[in-house]
């Protein structure tokens, strides 16, 4: 095309703009709307993200500008279903709603400046890759919960981009364990597991929703235009030289997708005996047990209660070269040094049982059975037990003492189970105190405690007490906590005790049996706690469900 040809055709383009401007201006008019031309007025990119541009250009809206709680809409056709639909969602995340009309040639314009927004904002055409460097800037940023919650109220107006990282850096600066994104009817609750507990992290728009899970998607392999079936996938990122695996769970939900991030992070995982929190009178009874050349040693208590983390942690301490340890878990959660473990596939058919023999064949000397659900397992785990090899495992049951009619129950013989047995573990995670934060409590509830510790120990009980209570700070993110420590029972089975399992008797049988061997609940163990100032009664209601 020559200069002249171009002027020409600019010159009739011009013309045409006007006359098309001309005709949306009288039409805005008739229909009492007002009106607006984007050749001369520009759009705010920021403002592009509340309307994803794939439905802005199906329904050829768009906002072209945000000024505190308004947002402008310029609309080629306002009356639109589609359209009315748009701006009623954004009105219900709590904005006013102006609308204007626009002319084609507007839109089209409108519609261009997207092209200059981060990736992200356009949804499926992402690469989805984790910038680990913005992951190291934001953990500074992240260093407390309180910048958290701030950062993701600011996501909705700015860097949409990074939430993904922003996410991440939070897991990894708060030791968050879960990451749950939950698209609700107008918008997206955010909330992070943090020390076991769901912690509210603000809330997301649509757009920002859309632009994570997508990104999450292609990370992990799951397919992007699937969206009404479960779907499974992991991704790893590097933190301080370790791999830290992100596991994805997306469930379909009714105003989408729900995610779960799960991170596991090998740097947070705590494997050394004194960190787990087993008083000293309980682990001087306790090391004996787990280094015994065979029997069993179950861990009870529901999902969450650190059980794993604890036999992670026994097998660390037993692990020494002339020593085979061989696992079957579900899934393997850890890698362990010097330790050959190995995961189920009951698809393939290599279930618990099935692997529990497998295992014998090579020769264990120490052997981790992930869970013990079902008749098969717990017949080759004690057997197992009774020919020369130290089993631990897991069980589902309330408290330690459960543990031993929940394997009678599975058809166990009561006197094999009576030999095998070495003790059984009840276990809960509480919530410390916030060192930086509690403050002294009055101690109303101290003679409450000390009436049910009456029947344990006076050497046990801490001489001098401190109670403490929550209070909140930015270390802790306003909770009042930080970290956890274990809660223990334990029941280790004596001469008596022995004699007494053979006889399949009741929960309340063993209770008292055991109590005559000094066993303390772990509500007493709580307790314990509680008067050293580490935790407070609250929470060791909260774990445990009893009270003073
Ligand atoms: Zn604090």
């Amino acid at each position: 095309m020559d200069e002249l040809t171009q002027q020409r055709d600019d010159k009739l383009t011009d013309i045409h703009r006007g006359q098309e401007e001309s005709a949306c201006e009288l039409k805005a008019q008739k229909l009492g709307l007002n009106y607006i031309n984007l050749a001369h007025v520009p759009v705010e990119r920021d403002s592009l993200h509340f309307i994803p541009k794939e439905e802005a250009e199906r329904i050829r809206a768009i906002v072209i500008l945000k000024k505190g709680q308004t947002l402008k809409l310029g609309a080629v056709e306002p009356a639109n279903e589609e359209t009315k639909q748009v701006a009623e969602r954004l009105k219900s995340q709590g904005f006013n709603i102006e609308i204007f009309m626009i002319s084609i040639s507007s839109f089209k314009k409108a519609l261009d400046e997207f092209k200059f927004l981060p990736s992200q904002i356009k949804g499926a055409s992402t690469s989805g890759e984790i910038s680990l460097e913005k992951i190291e800037i934001l953990k500074k940023e992240l260093a407390t919960f309180a910048n958290l919650k701030t950062k993701l109220s600011q996501v909705n107006q700015t860097d949409t981009s990074a939430l993904l990282e922003i996410f991440l850096s939070a897991a990894l600066t708060l030791e968050v364990s879960d990451i749950h994104v939950e698209p609700q009817e107008n918008q997206t609750q955010i909330r992070f597991r943090l020390d076991g507990v769901l912690q509210d992290a603000g809330t997301v728009i649509k757009t920002v929703y859309e632009s994570v899970l997508s990104r999450i998607k292609l990370l992990s392999g799951l397919r992007l235009n699937v969206k009404d079936v479960p779907q499974d996938g992991r991704f790893t990122i590097k933190e301080d030289g370790a791999e830290v695996e992100v596991r994805v769970s997306i469930l379909p939900g009714a105003y989408g997708e729900y995610i779960v991030l799960r991170i596991l992070n090998p740097n947070a995982i705590k494997l050394n005996i004194k960190d787990l929190g087993f008083r000293d009178y309980l682990w001087q009874k306790l090391e004996p047990e787990i280094k015994k050349p065979s029997g069993i040693i179950l861990v009870t208590g529901p999902t969450g209660s650190g059980k794993t983390t604890t036999l992670y942690a026994f097998l660390k301490h037993l692990n020494q070269p002339g020593i085979k340890i061989i696992t079957l878990e579900d899934p393997i959660e850890y890698h362990l040094q010097g330790i050959d473990q190995s995961q189920v596939e009951p698809e393939k058919g290599y279930t618990f049982a099935q692997g529990l023999r497998s295992i014998l064949r090579q020769d264990p000397n120490i052997i981790l059975v992930g869970e013990i659900r079902d008749e098969e397992t717990a017949d080759v785990a004690l057997h197992a037990a009774l020919t020369g090899h130290l089993v631990f495992s897991t069980l589902h049951t309330n408290d330690a003492i459960g543990a031993i009619p929940r394997f009678l129950d599975l058809n166990a013989k009561s006197q094999i189970l009576a030999s095998a047995l070495n003790a059984a573990i009840g276990q809960r995670l509480v919530r410390k105190l916030c060192s930086s934060c509690k403050a002294p409590a009055d101690g109303d509830d101290v003679e409450k405690i000390k009436k049910n510790l009456s029947d344990i120990p006076e050497n046990i009980i801490p001489k001098e007490i401190t109670v403490y209570k929550k209070v909140g700070c930015e270390k802790c993110g306003g909770t009042g906590y930080k970290g956890r420590i274990g809660i223990y029972e334990v029941v280790f089975v004596s001469d008596s005790l022995e004699k007494l399992i053979a006889t399949n008797p009741s929960h309340q049988d063993i209770l008292t049996e055991a109590k005559k061997n000094g066993f303390i609940t772990m509500f007493q163990d709580g307790l314990l706690r509680v008067l050293e100032g580490e935790t407070t009664l609250e929470e060791i209601s909260r774990v445990t469900s009893s009270n003073v």
